[in-house]
């Protein structure tokens, strides 16, 4: 039963004016907002202040993560301002649906060691002075190509809607824990010959990319990070997954129709 909840509010004046409402309705409906021992975050902000949540959290899969929009999309973001009293409603009668997020986790060798990371939408690896990457891609061990091009993108379901699908690959029900290798401007030609289409893999299925580059740049959720002289970059959904709040009345089709196709 979620009693203790704890909010994530980004610096915004709207957001910061919102979370007094959520604070003041939590606790007329006898939940207790705290700081520590939570089993519920709340993000009050866009998708940035929910994946800012979650990584402040620590990709922690034993609480519940739910966003209330007030940013510009909010995709990841289930719940308007006003339907506040509704969230509220469904928590204190246990209504709303939970939906597990595979996270990606993510291990780079490169010259000073490894660095291990987790991602709820995507892993960007491009060469860090925006050259051409050039990379042999394994799909556990069997080689799939040599890509040649601007850089490859490996999302997750919940990230299919985020930069990969500006990168043209396609949308993925987030119930479903693939990754997806997204090509970035491949490049064809009768010296380079890269795969044009993402490709969709299930979970426990290890991407590994070998750049030839001499400095990487692998961003993470958006943030960047450098490395030289990089030996392997593995990517993969395990057993790892997060627990995300979502209306009873959750319907995938109507959110997209919403979110990415109404004007
Ligand atoms: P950001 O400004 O925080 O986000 C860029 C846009 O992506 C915002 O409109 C954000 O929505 C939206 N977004 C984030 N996650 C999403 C999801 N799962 N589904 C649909 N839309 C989503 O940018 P950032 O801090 O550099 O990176 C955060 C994320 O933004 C990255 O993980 C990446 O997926 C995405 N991004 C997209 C592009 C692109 O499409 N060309 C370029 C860079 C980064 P809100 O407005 O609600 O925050």
């Amino acid at each position: 039963m979620i009693k203790n909840i704890k909010l994530f509010v980004n610096g915004r004046d709207n957001s910061i004016e919102c979370a007094k409402l959520v604070e003041r309705k939590l606790r007329i409906n006898d939940f207790n907002v705290v700081d520590d021992d939570y089993n519920l975050g709340i993000a009050i902000g866009g998708d940035g202040t929910f994946i800012k949540m979650v990584r402040d959290n620590n990709f922690n899969s034993d609480i519940y993560y739910v966003g209330i929009n007030t940013g510009h999309l909010g995709f990841l973001q289930e719940v308007k301002i006003d339907e506040l009293d509704k969230l509220i409603d469904e928590l204190k009668n246990n209504k709303y649906k939970v939906c597990n997020l595979g996270i990606q986790e993510t291990n780079v060798k490169h010259l000073n060691g490894e660095d291990n990371f987790y991602s709820l939408n995507e892993i960007v690896i491009r060469d860090s002075d925006l050259k051409i990457l050039k990379t042999n891609v394994f799909i556990n061990d069997d080689f799939l190509e040599e890509y040649t091009g601007d850089g490859l993108l490996i999302a997750t379901s919940t990230g299919s809607t985020a930069y990969n699908l500006s990168c043209g690959g396609s949308i993925v029900p987030p119930e479903f824990s693939t990754l997806q290798i997204t090509p970035m401007a491949p490049i064809n030609s009768r010296v380079y010959r890269s795969m044009q289409n993402s490709i969709i893999i299930p979970e426990k299925t290890k991407v590994k990319l070998s750049p030839n580059n001499k400095k990487v740049l692998v961003s993470i959720d958006g943030l960047n990070n450098v490395f030289e002289e990089v030996d392997t970059i593995s990517t993969s959904i395990e057993d790892k997954k997060i627990k995300c709040l979502r209306f009873s009345h959750y319907n995938f089709p109507q959110k997209i129709n919403e979110k990415l196709l109404k004007q």
